[in-house]
C-alpha cells in the first residue's frame, strides 16, 4: 500500500538517496530530517508490530516521558504525529516489509513484499522486539498486569505502590527490579536458575536491597486474576521439586531480555553476539559504507523512544554528509 503519491520526480538512474527501514521513532525521526535535507527517502514501514505501522509504542498506553508532552500522550498519538511530520516533509511511505537486502553490491537493493528499489544508502531502524515468555494469559494481561519496560511501566498508577514481580535473572532483570523499588512497595525477582546471571555488582545491590526478594529455581506460570478480571498474582513453580504456588502481585515484568530486528543483514554487515547492529561509537555508521543503523537495533542498553528518535536524527544527518562525500 503506497501511502502518499510522492510529488518528487523519479530518482536519478532509478536510484533512490536513501532508504529508511522502520516505522518507530527513529525510523521517522530519520525520514523527517532526511526530508528536510531533501533526500526524498524512502521508508518501508512495516506492519509486523499490531499490522500497523509505528513500532514498539502502538503498542502502549500513555507515555509520560517524550518531552514536549507535559501530560503524557498516548503512544499511537505520538507516533501518527511523527508519521504525519515526516509525510508533510515529503518522505514517501510504504506499509510493506522488507523481506530482503543486498549492501554489498553499490547501489544497495531493498525487496519488499511489493516492490524492489535500488539506493545509494540505507538506514536500518527495525527495532528490537522484547523476549516473552508466552504465558497462557500472556496477550490478555499484556499492558494490563505484564510489561517488558519497568523504566516506561513503573511509575503507572497501575503499579505504584504494589507488590509486583521481575522474571529473569541477568543484568536487564536486576536493574528492572532495583528500579521498580522506586515505586513498587516489594519486588519479587523470579529466577529460574539457582543463581543469578547479572554482574557482580547488581547481584550486590539486590542482594543488600530489603525490598527486593530472590526465589530461585522458580519460574512463573501462569496470571491468576480476581471476580473483575485483574492480576492478583502469579501461578509460580519450583523448577526441581515442580511444587506450585501463587505469588501475590499486582504486576509482571520480562526482563528477559530483547531480539534486535537485524536478521536482514546477517552475514552483511558486523553484529555483535546477540545480534545488535554493530555502530561506531557515537555515530550511526555500521561496518559497510553507506548503510546506517539507529534505535533499538543497534541499543542494547538505553531503548527508549527518545534516544531512538536522538539515534535516527544522526543515522539522517550521516546519510546526507555520506551521499554529499560521494558527489
Ligand atoms: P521500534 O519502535 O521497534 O520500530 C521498529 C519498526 O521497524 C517497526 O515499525 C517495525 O514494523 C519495523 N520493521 C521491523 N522489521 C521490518 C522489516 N523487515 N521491514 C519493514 N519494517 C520493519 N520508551 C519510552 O521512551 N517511553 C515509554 O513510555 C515507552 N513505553 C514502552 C511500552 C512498551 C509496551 C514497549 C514495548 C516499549 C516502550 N518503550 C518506551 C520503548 C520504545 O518503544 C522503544 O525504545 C522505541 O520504540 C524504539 O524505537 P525504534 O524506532 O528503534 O524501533
Amino acid at each position: 500500500l503506497r501511502v502518499r503519491a510522492s510529488s518528487s520526480p523519479p530518482p536519478e538512474n532509478g536510484v533512490e538517496n536513501l532508504v529508511i527501514i522502520g516505522s518507530g521513532p527513529a525510523g521517522y525521526t530519520a525520514a523527517i530530517y532526511a526530508a528536510r535535507a531533501n533526500l526524498k527517502p524512502v521508508v518501508f514501514e512495516g506492519y509486523q508490530v499490531g499490522g500497523v505501522p509505528g513500532g514498539q509504542l502502538m503498542t502502549t498506553t500513555e507515555v509520560e516521558n517524550f518531552p514536549g508532552f507535559p501530560d503524557g500522550i498516548t503512544g499511537p498519538d505520538l507516533m501518527e504525529r511523527m508519521r504525519n511530520q515526516a509525510e508533510r516533509w515529503g518522505a514517501e511511505l510504504y506499509q510493506e516489509d522488507v523481506e530482503f537486502v543486498d549492501v554489498k553490491s553499490s547501489p544497495f537493493t531493498i525487496q519488499s513484499t511489493d516492490r524492489k528499489v535500488k539506493c545509494h544508502t540505507v538506514i536500518f531502524a527495525t527495532g528490537a522486539t522484547a523476549k516473552r515468555l508466552g504465558l497462557p494469559r500472556e496477550e490478555e494481561f499484556w499492558s494490563r498486569g505484564i510489561s517488558a519496560c519497568a523504566i516506561c511501566d513503573g511509575a503507572s498508577p497501575l503499579f505504584k505502590g504494589q507488590i509486583l514481580a521481575v522474571v529473569g535473572g541477568g543484568d536487564t532483570a536486576t536493574e528492572e527490579a532495583l528500579y521498580l523499588t522506586k515505586y513498587a512497595s516489594h519486588v519479587h525477582l523470579l529466577v529460574r536458575r539457582h543463581e543469578l546471571k547479572a554482574s557482580k555488582a547488581m547481584q550486590d545491590r539486590v542482594y543488600n536491597n530489603p525490598n527486593v526478594t530472590v526465589h530461585f529455581n522458580t519460574e512463573a506460570v501462569d496470571v491468576v486474576s480476581n471476580k473483575s478480571g485483574q492480576m492478583s498474582g502469579i501461578l509460580v513453580r519450583k523448577v526441581d521439586t515442580k511444587e506450585e504456588s501463587v505469588l501475590d502481585v499486582k504486576g509482571l515484568f520480562y526482563g528477559i531480555g530483547h531480539s534486535p530486528n537485524s536478521q536482514l543483514l546477517e552475514g552483511q554487515v558486523e553484529l555483535d553476539h546477540s545480534g545488535y547492529i554493530l555502530v561506531e561509537k557515537g555515530s550511526a555508521k555500521t561496518s559497510a559504507d553507506g548503510v546506517f543503523a539507529a534505535g533499538d537495533v543497534q541499543d542494547h542498553e538505553w531503548r527508549q523512544a527518545i534516544t531512538a528518535a536522538g539515534s535516527g536524527c544522526i543515522a539522517a544527518l550521516s546519510a546526507e554528509r555520506y551521499l554529499v562525500g560521494k558527489n
